[in-house]
């Protein structure tokens, strides 16, 4: 495959099924070439404004008032971008919301399991309210088999494993458990995919780089309630309540980074399915583009993907050849096709379709005609 931009041929970009740092729209990525060098006729790119301009003040809070129209953000929750990663919140969050106590988690893959011992450096006792381990990770334990402690700071869940491809149908309601517990979501790889029940959550933590724009920048969303909770240890930089009191501003925030994620924002809004618009309209065609990739593996003898249909991811999609030893002659023919990044993670290997929001139908057709082909000549 040769894509090279000659400015001769159109040239067209290939389908990109990265799980993360992953595809941005055409759109969008234009629209920041633009404005890379002079942002908005004043003569400065974003890269180069101080946070404390006018011109980066005014980016920024379009920017959280977009993501909190686009999300539905509850007036109770502060929007905070921070850096250091999904891992980094998985010492962040204890630092800022476990007092040091007891802390449930749910295990339902890879993301929960880490963010459960990295937890453990700061907590008096990370539990394991419910896991689905034993299962390997292909399913997910029904929330009235949980056993939520009743001195629990916070439940954590993960809504979408990213690595095994299992994902929350819908929050957990720890109400109707009997816990008073505020829940916790690492909503990494699914954030802005579909409405979430902001009556359900204490506090949400996503990195942008999968569903909202590049690396480099965490949102976390928080109630008014949980501030002023950190450890005495929690790093400044990283303290909810003194992040939220400027503005995201204590320290130099990610800048380039809120600069893609407000213009991903007003993207979401402006996406159109039918009579739906922003996130109803991006979870109709990530559904349509999901259910069509799952038919097309279920229906075939060649391809297998393991994990319960009713808690199947539609953000991950993992398969598995029957032959993994055919794995790279897949892996070769889907980039001849301009069918990027389509290795699973490594410690599970096979291979994994991601459907971020950026995913179009016409990629989603192009890898299942691809999944056609392959098993014809190889199957
Ligand atoms: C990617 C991912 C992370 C890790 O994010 P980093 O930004 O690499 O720290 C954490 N949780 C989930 C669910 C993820 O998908």
């Amino acid at each position: 495959m040769n894509h090279m931009n000659t400015g001769l041929v159109a040239w067209r970009r290939p389908f990109n099924f990265s799980p993360g740092p992953s595809v941005l729209p055409e759109e969008v990525l234009r629209q920041a070439a633009n404005d890379m060098l002079d942002w908005n006729g004043c003569g400065m790119g974003v890269m180069e404004m101080s946070h404390r301009s006018n011109e980066f003040i005014s980016i920024y809070e379009q920017a959280v008032s977009d993501l909190r129209t686009l999300l539905e953000v509850p007036d109770e929750f502060h929007i905070l971008f921070l850096q250091g990663g999904g891992i980094g919140e998985n010492a962040i969050a204890p630092l800022n919301l476990s007092q040091a106590g007891v802390v449930d988690f749910v295990l339902t893959g890879s993301w929960s399991k880490k963010s459960r011992s990295e937890a453990g450096k700061y907590v008096h006792a990370a539990r394991v309210a419910a896991s689905s381990e034993p299962a390997g990770f292909t399913d997910i334990p029904s929330a009235s088999a949980w056993r939520v402690s009743t001195d629990a700071a916070y439940v954590h869940i993960c809504s979408n494993e990213t690595i095994e491809g299992v994902q929350f149908p819908e929050l957990p309601d720890l109400a109707a458990l009997g816990s008073r517990a505020p829940l916790v979501v690492d909503c990494s790889s699914d954030i802005a995919s579909r409405p979430l029940d902001w009556s359900r959550v204490g506090m949400v933590f996503a990195g942008a780089q999968k569903n909202l724009g590049p690396a480099g920048l965490t949102l976390v969303f928080v109630r008014e309630e949980l501030l002023g909770r950190a450890l005495s240890i929690c790093p400044s930089a990283f303290d909810y309540e003194l992040v939220a009191r400027h503005q995201s501003m204590y320290n130099t925030p990610p800048t380039w980074g809120i600069y893609l994620v407000g213009l991903m924002a007003q993207w979401m809004l402006r996406q159109r399915e039918g009579h739906l618009t922003g996130v109803p309209a991006l979870r109709a065609r990530n559904e349509r583009q999901a259910s069509k990739l799952y038919a097309a593996i279920d229906a075939s003898g060649l391809y297998e993907n393991k994990v319960q249909p009713a808690v199947r991811s539609r953000m991950n999609v993992p398969f598995f050849l029957a032959d993994e030893r055919r794995e790279t002659a897949f892996l070769d023919g889907a980039a001849q096709r301009g069918l990027l990044q389509l290795r699973g993670h490594s410690s599970v290997g096979g291979m994994r379709a991601s459907l971020y929001n950026a995913m179009t139908d016409e990629g989603v057709d192009a890898l299942v005609a691809y999944l056609r082909d392959f098993e014809r000549r190889e199957g």
